[in-house]
């Protein structure tokens, strides 16, 4: 609890885009005491009013797909387009394996200096493929101080999909050309989640691999359904590094933007998404209560042990524990 602000002295300092005051507020958000908790929640109901207007990205792929270069260069274009955008990163420490030649300090520097950006590395530890337990909080701190744009990076693991999914807008799922799809772990329902694919590195003589595998995707594709918000998934290429087909990402990302406001799909996926972070609020909330309960604490181990030498049928077990609380709170 080492010097905290009051609750108006966050409100105040997010909502006038003070970006030191936004990461203490980040800080506050993520933290796990209850006194923080209480803290933090006075302060998201008192920018709640100040958000929602951003468009919300999330980019995925496996290490080394070239995620921290293309958000470097993707990142700077739409500085210079004068757009102000927050990231949600990850913080390389964190990974268990890198897939990057580069050294830790170069990730996404040149953009960090710039003024239009403000980047925030996930803390290591907490986070799952890079997704931090607060990254929904983030995202509406950021939007309160006036951030336009919010990317939010998460290594393709298989969950951490899922949850990004669920928090953004707009889809990115970065792929290696004649990596394979094992390889990159991209499953059916991965390639159908996302918006728009995108094949990286596509330069040099990696150049007719990364366009014909572009044309393998977009075939593919084809044969799937349209996804329930009526978009054509695109497959594009690019090339962080030379600075290619990133103009038409950033196109593709405007229509597809355009179309869910008319259509109403990004208001209606954004109350679904609101109503599922309430659930799963409540999830994390009950667990948290049943394991912190004295009761269940003091029998649990022996309850395991019963388990382990087949006394007791494990659902019967959560049964009689789920009875034991329900005693112990009435
Ligand atoms: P991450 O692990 O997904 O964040 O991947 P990085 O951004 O660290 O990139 C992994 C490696 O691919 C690095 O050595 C990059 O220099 C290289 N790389 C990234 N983008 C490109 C690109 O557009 N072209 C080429 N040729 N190499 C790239």
């Amino acid at each position: 609890m080492q010097n905290r602000l009051k609750a108006e002295q966050y409100i105040e300092g997010v909502l006038s885009q003070d970006r030191i005051i936004l990461s203490k507020a980040i800080t506050l958000v993520e933290s796990r005491l209850e006194s923080d908790r209480k803290l933090a929640e006075k302060v998201l109901e008192g920018i709640l009013s100040h958000t929602g207007r951003s468009l919300r990205i999330g980019i995925t792929g496996v290490p080394g797909v070239g995620k921290s270069t293309f958000i470097e260069t993707f990142g700077k274009y739409l500085c210079n387009e004068g757009k102000k955008i927050a990231i949600l990163a990850i913080d390389p420490s964190s990974q268990v394996s890198k897939g990057s030649i580069m050294g830790d300090k170069t990730r996404m520097e040149t953009l960090s200096n710039d003024p239009n950006a403000f980047i925030r590395p996930s803390p290591s530890g907490a986070s799952l493929g890079g997704v931090a337990n607060k990254t929904r909080e983030s995202i509406l701190l950021c939007e309160a101080a006036g951030f336009e744009i919010i990317l939010v990076e998460t290594v393709g693991v298989g969950q951490s999909e899922t949850i990004v999914k669920e928090m953004v807008d707009f889809f990115l799922l970065l792929m290696l050309a004649g990596a394979g799809d094992e390889l990159q772990g991209i499953k059916r329902g991965i390639m159908e989640m996302a918006d728009a694919l995108v094949i990286t590195k596509s330069d040099g003589e990696n150049l007719a691999k990364a366009k014909s595998a572009a044309l393998e995707y977009k075939n593919a594709l084809h044969l799937y359904p349209l996804n329930e918000n009526n978009w054509q998934i695109p497959v594009l290429t690019c090339s962080a590094l030379s600075n290619q087909g990133i103009a038409e990402i950033w196109e593709t990302m405007c229509l597809f933007d355009k179309k869910m406001l008319q259509s109403g799909y990004k208001i209606k996926n954004r109350q679904k998404q609101n109503i599922k972070w309430m659930h799963d609020a409540i999830k994390q909330k009950i667990e948290q209560q049943f394991y912190a309960n004295p009761k269940i604490n003091a029998t649990l181990a022996s309850i395991e042990q019963q388990i382990l030498v087949g006394e007791i049928l494990p659902l019967v077990a959560a049964k009689n524990l789920l009875e034991l609380q329900h005693a112990s709170n009435s």
